[in-house]
């Protein structure tokens, strides 16, 4: 069933030109049945020949024929087949894998067969190799004999049709070497046995044919042959006149009797003359004689052809069996060399933790999102008093909202009540009274005098907005006002001549040009008891400033010093407060395609305020153009301003003006995304430098419109969209950003985040790229600790795919390990921030470490060990069985 033709195999030896031809184009046809001996001396290519024909071992060229099926379109993954259908080998070092018990070693080459085991043929087998009762032993607790007779047994369990034994008896005691050659005479009455030796009397006792080998080639191929011996008329044989055969039961004639006398007088000079009856001295003269029952003698003879016995194979009937490791056990061995260096492991592992922590801490950083923080902030902390402001990206400026921009926010959220909030950080004063306390930096505390703003008020808000009246009662008129408990404190403690409500009613209170009756105080939910440490800590100033200034932003955007009128009044103040001058200074001129041409004030005025002003005084006015209806994005523009910033020479300006001249303008610093217009001049002042006349229309988009808006917020889920909503809004222009008493500190913490994210980013990729490395270096150290097993393994039939599942494992569950550990890692140290800035008093939630940031160290753990696995398991996979099992 099998032959090779033409094997040639050569070696080139390492760092020399020296070539080593260790089969030299071998052809040999084998039995199907029967025991061939490779006989030879050491060096010879026996073995060679052996895992060639194997398939544990690749040839340079010729091929191997199977069943009629030539090796010559062999992949590799064909060879692994190959040896699992139809060849068992038997090892000189017995090669038994010594982490799994003696059953499990036999159960291992059926199961890799994809057949199930059952343990009756497990111990069936083992009865045969005279190992009863060791299905649960583990291979360590075994004797050399012992050993070699559990890898017969794994050899024969899947019943291959060739044995392959290299050297079987080599590192046996000689009766236990005669024990195994006996069962392997045995088998080879049904099998082909293919046995290595360099021991010419084994292979002359045994053997049916005996190839022998020299220097790669084979020198001699001799089958053991019956020659019929010379007989006499009753069957008494004569064998080449040395021996006398007399059959068992056998009677001898007078002709036999003189015939024997004869032999001895002949040669009774030479040799002793024995007749002996002794079973066994009989058994062991016939063997060392080659004596057959029959009386005939078994010599070598050259190989005939027509001698080797083999039936004629259909190539269309070729079929292979697939090798099938379970999951189980790759998983198994490779759990198991996770022992062999505990140290380089916990090693391994802490730095893979520690830079995964890392990659995903800084992951989280990365993902911080203003619109979540401030949601995740504001239910950790309660807050329930949302305030939005508007201002230019990576500035703190702000703007007015506009109606625009605010009708489409209370669209879009109809459930919530949004407030537009006006008069925002003016101040208040009670009129006729002056301040016992001037100090400034008293002012700048907690019960500094300025206001939150102004916002209508009815007991339906009131309620809604949680707040509590504590002394008086509700506007009713357009001239009364509540003051918040906050301002109320103020001003008893600024004002000597206030000391309660009833002193304070009969007081007028200053707000923005307008006097206002105090008819009441409203009590907010703020928690003021926070801040209450930045009282009278007006010696430490600098110390302070920073507190402060966060303090100022936190006690604009509450409900801290709001005013409270009747809705009216509040509509009204809405309408008329828009008047006022815009925070000009807020935009710059700019020229196209140019940053940052700053440095100029613009005022920016509606036309229809300014047309009969007597302090300004018009030049140029286009043709056509009525001054007090200015239209769309039509200005009138001082001169200066035109010659000045943005570079026009004085006698152009009127040709350009006509020609339809347009000059551009910006939020921040000059820059076009910051909230760019552009305007059309159609006419000049003469003398004043930085006015800018707008039309009522493009005035009222631009510079009308609330400082800032106020919700209620309603404690579930539409929180969270109600804030990104407002977070994401048209982001490139205006930032809609919402406000809380966290927020400042969030938004330092933003801009460090930049800043730092990438440093980390470096940091954890050149740790994770370092954890790799070892962990690499650990994949292949277990590898060269494993090697054997693998060529053992994949001698018995194991793919390469095998081998990859088993160190796959391994890393597997090492990229498990450290999975969970940063994802522990990650989430405490997440948690810790978040909780150490609270203990640091800043409240707010920073770190969001999530599903998003578990699934990507789940990525990384895999991807990292999917790579530093990949290059020592491919090359380990890759290698011939045969080098594995040396250890090469
Ligand atoms: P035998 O089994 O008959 O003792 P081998 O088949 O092992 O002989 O070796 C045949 C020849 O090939 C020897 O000369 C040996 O040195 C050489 N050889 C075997 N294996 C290798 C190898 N991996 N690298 C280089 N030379 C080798
Ligand atoms: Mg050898």
């Amino acid at each position: 069933m099998i032959s090779v033709r033409n094997l040639t195999k050569i070696y080139k030896l390492k760092g020399s030109e020296q070539k080593v031809v260790a089969l030299n184009s071998v052809n040999i046809d084998f039995p199907d049945k029967g025991l061939v001996f490779l006989l030879g001396k050491s060096g010879s290519g026996k073995s060679t020949l052996l895992n060639s024909i194997g398939g544990l071992d690749t040839f340079d060229s010729g091929e191997i024929i199977i069943k009629g099926k030539s090796s010559k379109d062999f992949k590799q993954s064909d060879f692994d087949s190959y040896r699992n259908t139809f060849i068992g080998f038997i090892f000189q070092e017995y090669n038994i894998l010594e982490e799994f018990t003696v059953g499990k070693n036999l159960s291992l080459a059926l199961e890799l067969q994809g057949k199930k085991v059952d343990k009756a043929t497990v111990n069936k087998l083992l009865d045969e190799v005279d190992l009863t009762g060791y299905y649960k032993r583990k291979p360590n607790q075994l004797s050399g004999g012992q050993k070699q007779r559990v890898a017969i047994a794994r050899a024969l369990i899947k019943d291959p049709e060739i044995i392959m034994a290299d050297e079987p008896t080599g590192a046996l005691d000689s009766a236990t070497g005669k024990q195994v050659m006996d069962t392997l005479k045995k088998l080879s009455k049904s099998k082909l046995v293919i046995i290595v030796s360099h021991d010419r009397e084994f292979a002359e006792i045994y053997g049916d044919r005996i190839i022998e080998l020299k220097d790669g080639s084979v020198i001699r191929d001799e089958t053991k042959t019956e020659v019929e011996a010379q007989k006499s008329s009753s069957g008494v044989s004569f064998i080449d006149n040395e021996i006398i055969h007399i059959k068992k039961g056998q009677e001898i004639n007078k002709e036999d009797l003189e015939k024997i006398n004869q032999m001895i007088i002949n040669n009774a000079k030479n040799s002793d003359t024995i007749i002996s009856f002794d079973d066994k001295s009989n058994e062991t003269v016939k063997k060392t004689a080659f004596i057959t029952d029959d009386g005939n003698r078994e010599v070598f003879q050259q190989t005939k052809e027509e001698d080797i016995e083999r039936q004629k194979h259909d190539p269309k009937n070729f079929k292979m069996i697939k090798s099938k490791l379970k999951f189980k056990d790759s998983f198994k061995m490779g759990a198991s060399s996770l022992k062999h260096k505990p140290v380089r492991l916990v090693f391994t592992i802490l730095l893979a933790v520690i830079a995964f922590t890392l990659f995903g801490v800084v992951n989280t950083l990365g993902n911080f999102n203003r619109a979540d923080a401030v949601y995740e902030t504001v239910e950790k902390l309660n807050i329930e008093t949302l305030v939005v402001t508007k201002s230019v990206e990576d500035y703190y400026d702000e703007y007015l909202i506009s109606d625009k921009e605010y009708d489409y926010f209370q669209n879009k959220f109809e459930d919530y009540d949004i407030f537009r909030i006006i008069n925002s950080g003016d101040s208040f004063s009670i009129v006729g009274e002056s301040s016992s306390n001037s100090d400034y930096t008293l002012d700048r505390t907690v019960k500094r005098r300025n206001i939150s703003g102004m916002m209508p008020i009815n007991n339906n808000i009131l309620s809604s907005f949680k707040l509590g009246l504590i002394h008086g009662e509700l506007p009713s008129l357009d001239n009364q006002i509540c003051i918040s408990a906050n301002m109320y404190n103020t001003i008893i403690e600024l004002y000597s001549n206030v000391n309660n409500f009833e002193e304070l009613k009969e007081k007028e209170i200053y707000i923005d040009g307008n006097n206002y009756q105090i008819v009441g105080v409203i009590q907010d939910d703020t928690d003021v008891s926070e801040y209450a440490d930045l009282d009278g800590q007006d010696s430490n100033y600098n110390k302070n400033y920073q507190k402060y200034e966060e303090l100022d932003q936190i006690m604009n955007y509450s409900l801290i010093n709001m005013c409270y009128v009747t809705e009216d009044c509040y509509n009204n103040l809405y309408a008329t407060s828009n008047n006022r001058n815009s925070g000009g200074s807020y935009y710059q001129a700019y020229r196209k395609g140019e940053d940052n041409y700053g440095g100029t004030y613009i005022d920016f005025y509606k036309a229809t305020n300014y047309l009969d002003n007597s302090y300004v005084q018009y030049g140029y006015i286009k043709e056509g153009v009525s001054l007090n209806s200015l239209s769309g994005d039509q200005t009138i523009i001082s001169k200066s301003l035109l010659i000045d910033t943005f570079g026009i020479a004085e006698e152009d300006l009127i040709n350009k003006i006509n020609e339809g001249l347009t000059v551009n303008f910006a939020a921040g610093y000059g820059e076009e995304k910051n909230h760019a217009f552009s305007l059309t001049v159609v006419g000049l002042i003469e003398n004043n430098s930085s006015l800018v006349l707008l039309s009522d229309e493009h005035y009222k988009d631009y510079f009308e419109g609330a400082d800032y808006l106020i919700t209620r917020l309603h404690d579930n889920s539409d929180d969270r969209s109600l804030i990104r909503s407002f977070e994401n809004h048209n982001k490139t222009v205006f930032r809609f950003k919402v406000q809380c008493p966290a927020t400042s500190i969030l938004d330092n913490f933003g801009s460090f985040i930049s800043g730092a994210a990438k440093i980390f980013l470096y940091i954890g990729i050149g740790l994770a790229v370092f954890a790799g490395f070892m962990l690499m270096n650990f994949i292949s150290t277990s590898i060269s600790y494993k090697k054997r097993e693998i060529g053992v393994l994949r001698a018995i039939g194991a793919r390469g795919k095998d081998v990859f599942s088993i160190f796959f494992s391994e890393s597997f569950i090492i990229c498990m390990i450290n999975f969970v550990l940063s994802w522990i890692a990650c989430s405490v140290t997440c948690t810790l921030i978040n909780n150490g800035m609270g203990d640091a008093g800043i409240k707010l939630v920073l770190m969001m470490f999530g599903p998003q940031q578990v699934l990507l160290l789940f990525g990384i753990s895999l991807l990292v060990a999917f790579v530093a696995s990949f290059l020592p398991v491919f090359k380990c996979a890759r290698k011939n069985p045969i080098d594995s099992i040396n250890n090469r």
